[in-house]
């Protein structure tokens, strides 16, 4: 057995990791308690198999690639930041990138993860045509939306539970440079946000950063990053038409004390970072795609910043008519609190296209939280308050919610089980997710 965690290093778990190398050997390691990982960025526990987890990087060959039409066949171990480094350069970039590239494609369509252009382009799921999926009772099925549909879109956003994905047949974005034209907004609450999030509506790519210390007047004070993708003719003399994608430079070497991160140092980075935000908002500038989608990848290993006992992220949507209402109460119980991440995410999403995306047509707030005192006690109230509201929680990035938060969120939750048990009756496919929140006992 080996201890397994997610990228929020709560809980650490026992799991047998496998790690083979064919698929007949993903096969032979499917049996009772197994379920597949890519390269860990859930946080929670997702991609940890109740008994055995499958480990698939090992996957990441491409099977073809249409130039003319940027179609692309893939193996599902693959990661973004390959796909982004090998096709970028040649006029090719995925339609949908979460906040980290170091993602599989897998993980990316179990979990139908969402970038910062939800609000008008979808989720990662809508750019996937078909799926070679091995069921938990043993067949090697293709899946799509004309072929076994019901696996097709019970897998998207399925959290893994349908079986592994084995490959993938999915469309890449024609991309003249991999340059973002990038404006800054600064908003001084969470209504001047709230509302620069909707006059953005027609931008490609938005997302704002709020202030979640910051209370009264100030109250989710946020600066809002919209983006498109730049032209030739936009970038700098001599500048390359695609960026080199840096390792990331400096990384966190050790478990940081968690004394580290207090209201007072969270409270000094995020007006630090709120007043040189504030400072470029109005003007547009041409930035690389790698900062602008992945801020957080320049610094390796910094969940070790919260120190061994890990963080979590709370990630709720809000459906839209409530949004307003229900965020402030969120973030007006947070600020109250000070311990919160220095930044949380607030982004405008649309529908989901699997049965079990999390996106809805609202907004969603992400937060993050060192694992200690009262948090869980303090997350179940902050539950409440989304349930009422008619929202539900991101499995993505969930460690701890409660079976009935999550059946109350997600009402399609009895189609999806009733597929996934046509493609798996024996129960072999499981997590640590699916054992905490869909399974008997
Ligand atoms: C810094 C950071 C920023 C992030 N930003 C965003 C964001 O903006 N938007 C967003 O939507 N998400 C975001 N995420 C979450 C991340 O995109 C998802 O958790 C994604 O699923 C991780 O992919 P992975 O390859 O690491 O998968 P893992 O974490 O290994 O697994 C995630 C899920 O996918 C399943 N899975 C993985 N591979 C396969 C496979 N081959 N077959 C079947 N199931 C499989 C696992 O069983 C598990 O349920 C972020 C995560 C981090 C760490």
């Amino acid at each position: 057995m080996t201890l397994v965690s997610g990228w929020g290093r709560f809980p650490v778990v026992d799991s047998d990791v496998l790690r083979p190398r064919s698929f007949a050997a993903v096969g032979e390691a499917v049996s009772g308690g197994t379920v597949a990982r890519g390269n860990g960025r859930a946080y929670g526990d997702a991609a940890i198999g109740t008994v055995r987890t499958v480990a698939m990087t090992a996957f990441d060959r491409v099977r073809s690639f249409d130039p003319a039409t940027g179609r692309i066949r893939l193996e599902a171990g693959t990661l973004l930041s390959d796909l982004i480094e090998t096709f970028g350069p040649r006029g090719f970039l995925p339609f949908v990138v979460p906040g980290t590239r170091f993602v599989s494609v897998g993980g990316a369509i179990a979990a139908d993860v969402h970038g910062k252009n939800h609000h008008g382009e979808g989720g990662f799921g809508r750019y996937v045509d078909s799926i070679l999926l091995r069921t938990g009772q043993g067949e090697v099925i293709e899946a799509s939306r004309e072929q076994n549909s019901d696996a097709f879109f019970a897998t998207i956003g399925g959290m893994g539970l349908t079986g592994v994905i084995l490959e993938a047949t999915m469309r890449l974005r024609p991309a003249e440079t991999g340059w973002i034209r990038e404006r800054v907004i600064s908003a001084s609450d969470l209504d001047a946000a709230m509302r620069a999030l909707e006059a953005s509506d027609s931008a490609t790519y938005s997302v704002a950063w709020i202030d979640c210390v910051a209370r009264g007047r100030d109250l989710g004070r946020s600066l809002i990053y919209l983006g498109e993708h730049a032209q030739t003719d936009e970038l700098a003399e001599g500048a390359a038409a695609f960026p080199a994608g840096k390792d990331p430079g400096l990384s966190v070497p050790i478990d940081l004390p968690s004394m580290t991160l207090n209201r007072y140092s969270i409270r000094a980075f995020n007006e630090l970072y709120y007043r040189r935000g504030a400072r470029r908002a109005g003007g547009s500038r041409v930035v690389s795609l790698y900062p602008y989608f992945f801020p957080l990848d320049s610094l390796k290993d910094w969940n070790r910043i919260y120190g061994k006992r890990g963080f979590l992220q709370h990630q709720c949507v809000i459906p839209q008519p409530n949004a307003r209402d229900v965020l402030g109460d969120i973030l007006e119980r947070v600020a109250r609190r000070g311990d919160a991440s220095f930044l949380a995410v607030l982004k405008k999403l649309g529908q989901g296209d699997g049965i079990l995306s999390f996106p809805l047509p609202g907004y969603t707030l992400a937060l993050d939280f060192p694992v200690k005192g009262d948090i869980l006690n303090f997350l179940d109230e902050i539950d409440r308050l989304v349930v009422a509201a008619g929202g539900r929680l991101y499995l993505a990035k969930d460690a701890r919610q409660s079976r009935a938060t999550f059946a109350a969120g997600y009402p399609a939750l009895q189609r999806f089980n009733a597929i996934r048990k046509s493609l798996d009756p024996a129960g072999n496919i499981r997590s640590k997710l699916s054992q905490r929140l869909f399974d008997e006992v």
